[in-house]
Order: structure tokens, then C-alpha cells, then sequence
């Protein structure tokens, strides 16, 4: 392949590597303590223990010898990363999930080893605090490392201005998996274009680290190849299944799961919600120079497979049943995935504004986001944000770094009643950002991607007109509960009722379907904050645990008679041809 380019690490806002956190040695009694989780073995020089893009690969201890990892290069040449010698231990983040691993583990000379199976790496994690933490702290650091290795992780080769490119991008970025961006030259363009019939772009494309290349994946097709999405086991009865992994599903999921529940996490895009969309949320306890929303869902999201959660990721739950006691929900594509009860944390999605061509210029200059991704594609040009929440306040603040100008533009006479003091304050004394009170966009202009906006004062009339290209929408959000619709009650404006008298039973979090529960965003009169959702979250599992006590002998607890009984129920509710 022609040069890859360098990598473009900037939209990642990752910190430098640290090895010494990366490749921590165990100790001896810790080794000592390891041997009862795996078997030792004795390998010859230059075998190759696992390879790019293998799945559920076990743990290796070196307890004499070396093995060296390596990433794939482009040039054909391996690039060794890491030698791993007496009491160092193999593996990254994909020990913790279901992603194919990014490096090659090969013996140097005959070793001596620790296998330590999957299966038994779970049991480890949860009975081994202070090795657990090592390993954790490892997986997370050398995934730092390989992001920031030039050639590591996939290509994804395609044009800055794409809007699948930045699609895919997007997903990568939120689900961590490291990546370059390589922008196609005009004979990439031309070479990748064979592939398709019909002299359709076969742009963008992701060249995966066996050397494979998929050609304008859908979302769901990446998630599967690269292994972000591991499928639900269509034989087990989960004790909980969370739906949606913003800040109140991975809380329920941390919860749940180191509480012994078996737990699995169905998410229709990435982990971290609409908080992942924050650059950075200042308002969260423990966090005094703010966090940027997807660094705290990536985090919630590894304290979660640490104890053994399950993710589904890049599935929406389309509908759900119950039946006997049994909660079926089924994913789009068809997936089913029986539970004793559901978590409900679907949250909600992005309000948009009412202007004609506005789906036109959606992702091609209207975000609803402002993270480093979306900074890189406006820096030092004028750009709008509307919205007069805390979310378009910190989006306001956050592009006055970046952008030439922020131009805001609210419904309302003034910030006063919508935000946070300590924006306003910040808004009111930064001379790079204008407020445009009393107004409203009223046309989008441009050809492939937006060009002019109009805005106008409704109570002067007055209208400006700016060549500019990113407009980014903060006005709120509406519930993410259609596909609950019909199954549980909900108030006028779609969010789910809980507790008292709209609940099955009279705790807060309880809706009108028995075992289902509904925290953070989605839920009635909840108050919409990261605090408040990761706390609902957290707390709705005590519910859970009572509701499981109570009914665990109406539930039909044996998985294979309650699975029969939900085969029965749907075929004969199926209309027969
Ligand atoms: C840009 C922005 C900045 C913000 N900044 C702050 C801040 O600084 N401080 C603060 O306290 N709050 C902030 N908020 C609000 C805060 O992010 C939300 O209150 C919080 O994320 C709600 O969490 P949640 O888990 O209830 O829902 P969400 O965050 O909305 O997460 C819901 C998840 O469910 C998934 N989902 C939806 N439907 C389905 C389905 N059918 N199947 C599977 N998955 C599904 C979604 O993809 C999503 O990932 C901000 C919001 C935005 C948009």
C-alpha cells in the first residue's frame, strides 16, 4: 500500500504513554497466588502464541524466558513493542472484551510459561483485588500506548470533509479503538472505486490489522468485525439487562455486576450517551478541573468489565415483551435476549432546530457535539452555537479556545434562567464569544456542506448573514423511549413513569411493567445531570436485588424452561404464512 500518512492523534486528547504504569512486573507472591488460575508450559523458540486480530486470547505469565509483541507494519515488518520477560504478563484491553488483539505475541527463545484461560481470567479479576488493579491499570496504558504508536490499530482511509468518514471516525474515537486517518490520494480513490460496480466511492474504507479491507462498512458491521459488539448468549437468562450505556446504564452495570448479578449492556451507538458528546463536565464530584464526557464513560465502561459485564455495542433494542416472569428484548438485526429484569437507560437524543434544509447540512456543519473530534473540522473559523443550557454554554466555552469567533444565538432575552452562573459569567467576559438574544437561525445555505447562515432578532427584525460552516445545536433533548411504546406508561411529552402509583411497585425507579426500571434522562421528572443519572444508577440495583429476592420463585428460573416458554408465546403470536 502507498504511505499511510502520519497519525492523527489530536481528536483522541490522549496523554503521553507511561510505560512504567504499562508494564508493571508481578510479584512473587503474586505469581504464587496466579498458578491456581492457569497451567504452566513450556514453549519453543519463535512459536507464535496469538496473532493480529485473534479473539478471547488467554493471559501468559512469563515465569522464564521472553516473548516479544509486536504490531503490524505497513512496510511489511513487524514493529516490536514490548519484550516480555520473568513475571511480566501479556495482554491490553482486549482481555477484558471481546476485541480482536491489536499485537502478535511470539516466544524469543524457549519459555516457560502461565497460561491462564478466558474463563478463569473472570474468576481472577474478581477474587484478585490487587491483581486485578494491575492488570487494569496495564490494559489501560497500553492501549494509550499502541493509540499513540504511529502504526497502530486499523486504517481508515477516506476524506477528512466525509460524512462517513467522520461517522466512522466518531465511533472509533468514542469506543477507544485506536486508528489512523489516512486522507485518500486521488489514485487510492481511483484503485478503491474497482471494488464497487456502478463506479460507486468504495470510500471511505478500513484496512483492519490482518491486512483485510472493508469497503464503506456500515457501523454495525465494524462494531462486529473489530469485536466492539459481543452478542448476547442466546441460552442464558441474565439476571439484569441495562439498555443504553450513558452515565446511568454503566452505573447500574458497575453496580449490578460487582454485586454478583449477571449483567449484560446493550448500547445502540457508544458507550458514554450524551454526556460522551461533553468536551468537558465540570459539575461531577471528585473531577476539580472537569472531565471530558467520553474519558469518564470510557472509565465507567472498564470498571464494568472488570467485574464481568457483558457489552453489546452498536444494537438498539427495538421492542421488548414479557412473558412468565422472563423480559425479552430484541435487538435490531433480530438478536434475542431473555432477562429477569431490565434496566431501562435509553436517555434521550438531541433536539433539532425547525429551518428548512436542515437534515441537508446534519453532520456536513450541524453537530451536536463540540469535542476535539468536531474542533479540528472548525478551527479558526466563525461558528454558531445555539442554546441557552449549560450544554451550549460549555460548548460556547470550549470553541473560544479554538474557533475565530463564537457567535451565540438564544431563544431567550438572556442566559439567567437556563444556566449555570459560572458560565455565564465566563460567556459574559470572553470577547470571543457575541450573545445574540431574542433570536433565531432562519436559513441554511451551501452546496455539499453548509456555507451561510441567517439569523434574525424577532423582536428588531434585525438580520445578520455570516459565511460560516459549523452551527452546533444545544436546545435539549427528547426521551429515547419508542420502543418502549405500547409496553410500559410514559407522560405526554414520552418519558417513563416511575414509583408510587405509576410504578408496579412504590420505589422510585419502578415502572408500570413488573422487573423494569427506568433511571437518569429517560425517566418522568428525573433531573436530566451526570451526578444525578450515575446516582440513579447506581441505587436502582438495590431495587433490582429485592425485586429478584421476591420473585424468584414466579419467575420461571430454569433458563431452558423459561427460554421454552418464550419460544411458545412467540411463535404463537407469529402469524403464520
Ligand atoms: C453536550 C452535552 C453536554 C452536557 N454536559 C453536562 C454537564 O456538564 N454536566 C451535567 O451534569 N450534565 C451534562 N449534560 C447532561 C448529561 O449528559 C445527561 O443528563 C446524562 O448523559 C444522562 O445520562 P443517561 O445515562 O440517563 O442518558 P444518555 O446519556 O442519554 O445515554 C443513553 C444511552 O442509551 C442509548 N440508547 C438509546 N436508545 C437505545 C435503545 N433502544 N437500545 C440501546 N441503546 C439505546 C443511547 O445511544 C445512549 O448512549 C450534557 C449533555 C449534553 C448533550
Amino acid at each position: 500500500m502507498a504511505d499511510q500518512g502520519k497519525s492523527d492523534i489530536s481528536a483522541w486528547n490522549v496523554p503521553d504513554p507511561r510505560p512504567d504504569l504499562a508494564f508493571p512486573k508481578l510479584t512473587e507472591d503474586m505469581v504464587d497466588r496466579l498458578r491456581s488460575y492457569g497451567k504452566e508450559e513450556t514453549i519453543p523458540a519463535n512459536v507464535r502464541l496469538f496473532t493480529h486480530g485473534e479473539r478471547e486470547v488467554d493471559m501468559f505469565v512469563v515465569l522464564n524466558g521472553e516473548v516479544a509483541m509486536s504490531l503490524p507494519a505497513t512496510s511489511g515488518e513487524s514493529k516490536t513493542i514490548a519484550r516480555h520477560q520473568r513475571f511480566d504478563f501479556s495482554g491490553e484491553l482486549n482481555l477484558l472484551n471481546s476485541q480482536g488483539s491489536l499485537v502478535e505475541a511470539r516466544t524469543v527463545s524457549e519459555t516457560h510459561l502461565l497460561r491462564i484461560p478466558r474463563s478463569d481470567l473472570q474468576r481472577l479479576m474478581r477474587a484478585e483485588g490487587d491483581i486485578a488493579n494491575l492488570i487494569m491499570q496495564a490494559a489501560i496504558w497500553r492501549r494509550i500506548g499502541i493509540i499513540n504508536e504511529p502504526n497502530g490499530g486499523i486504517v481508515l482511509m477516506g476524506h477528512a470533509s466525509d460524512v462517513e468518514t467522520a461517522q466512522l471516525q466518531r465511533f472509533l474515537l468514542r469506543n477507544t479503538y485506536p486508528h489512523r486517518i489516512v486522507e485518500a490520494t486521488p489514485e487510492q480513490e481511483i484503485q478503491s472505486d474497482d471494488f464497487l460496480p456502478d463506479h460507486q466511492s468504495a470510500l471511505p474504507a478500513v484496512i483492519l490489522s490482518d491486512g483485510r479491507t472493508l469497503h464503506r462498512p456500515t457501523i454495525t458491521q465494524l462494531a462486529d468485525e473489530l469485536g466492539v459488539t459481543e452478542l448476547p448468549d442466546p441460552r442464558m437468562v441474565y439476571d439484569v439487562t441495562v439498555v443504553g450505556a450513558g452515565p446511568s446504564g454503566l452505573a447500574a452495570a458497575v453496580y449490578a455486576a460487582s454485586e454478583g448479578l449477571c449483567t449484560i449492556v446493550i448500547e445502540g451507538t457508544a458507550p458514554g450517551g450524551q454526556a460522551g458528546a461533553s468536551s468537558k463536565i465540570e459539575n461531577y464530584l471528585g473531577f476539580p478541573t472537569g472531565i471530558s464526557g467520553q474519558r469518564l464513560a470510557s472509565r465507567a465502561q472498564l470498571q464494568a468489565l472488570k467485574f464481568g459485564v457483558r457489552f453489546a455495542i452498536s444494537r438498539d433494542v427495538v421492542t421488548s415483551e414479557h412473558i412468565d416472569g422472563v423480559h425479552k428484548l430484541t435487538l435490531a438485526g433480530g438478536a434475542p435476549v431473555c432477562s429477569r429484569s431490565v434496566v431501562v437507560a435509553s436517555g434521550a437524543q438531541y433536539r433539532k432546530l425547525s429551518v428548512a434544509n436542515y437534515s441537508q447540512f446534519e453532520n456536513r456543519g450541524i453537530y451536536y457535539a463540540a469535542t476535539a473530534m468536531e474542533s479540528l473540522l472548525c478551527r479558526d473559523d466563525e461558528v454558531i452555537v445555539v442554546g441557552g443550557g449549560n450544554s451550549a454554554g460549555q460548548a460556547a466555552m470550549f470553541l473560544s479556545g479554538i474557533a475565530k469567533h463564537v457567535h451565540h444565538i438564544i431563544r431567550g432575552k438572556s442566559l439567567a434562567s437556563s444556566m449555570s452562573q459560572y458560565l455565564i459569567s465566563r460567556i459574559e467576559s470572553s470577547s470571543h464569544i457575541t450573545l445574540y438574544p431574542n433570536s433565531e437561525i432562519e436559513k441554511l445555505e451551501g452546496n455539499s456542506s453548509l456555507e451561510s447562515v441567517t439569523w434574525a432578532n424577532r423582536l428588531t427584525g434585525e438580520r445578520t448573514v455570516k459565511p460560516i460552516g459549523s452551527v452546533f445545536v444545544m436546545i435539549g433533548a427528547e426521551p429515547n423511549s419508542g420502543w418502549l411504546f405500547g409496553t410500559v406508561r410514559l407522560d405526554e411529552k414520552g418519558f417513563i413513569l416511575t414509583g408510587g402509583k405509576d410504578g408496579f411497585e412504590s420505589t422510585p425507579y419502578a415502572t408500570s411493567v413488573p422487573g423494569m426500571f427506568a433511571v437518569g434522562d429517560v425517566r418522568s421528572n428525573s433531573v436530566k445531570r451526570v451526578a444525578s443519572a450515575v446516582g440513579e444508577g447506581s441505587v436502582v440495583i438495590s431495587d433490582v436485588h429485592r425485586y429478584l429476592a421476591d420473585h424468584r420463585n414466579s419467575v420461571a428460573v430454569e433458563p431452558r424452561s423459561a427460554l421454552a416458554a418464550l419460544r411458545s408465546a412467540s411463535a404463537a403470536a407469529t402469524p403464520q404464512a
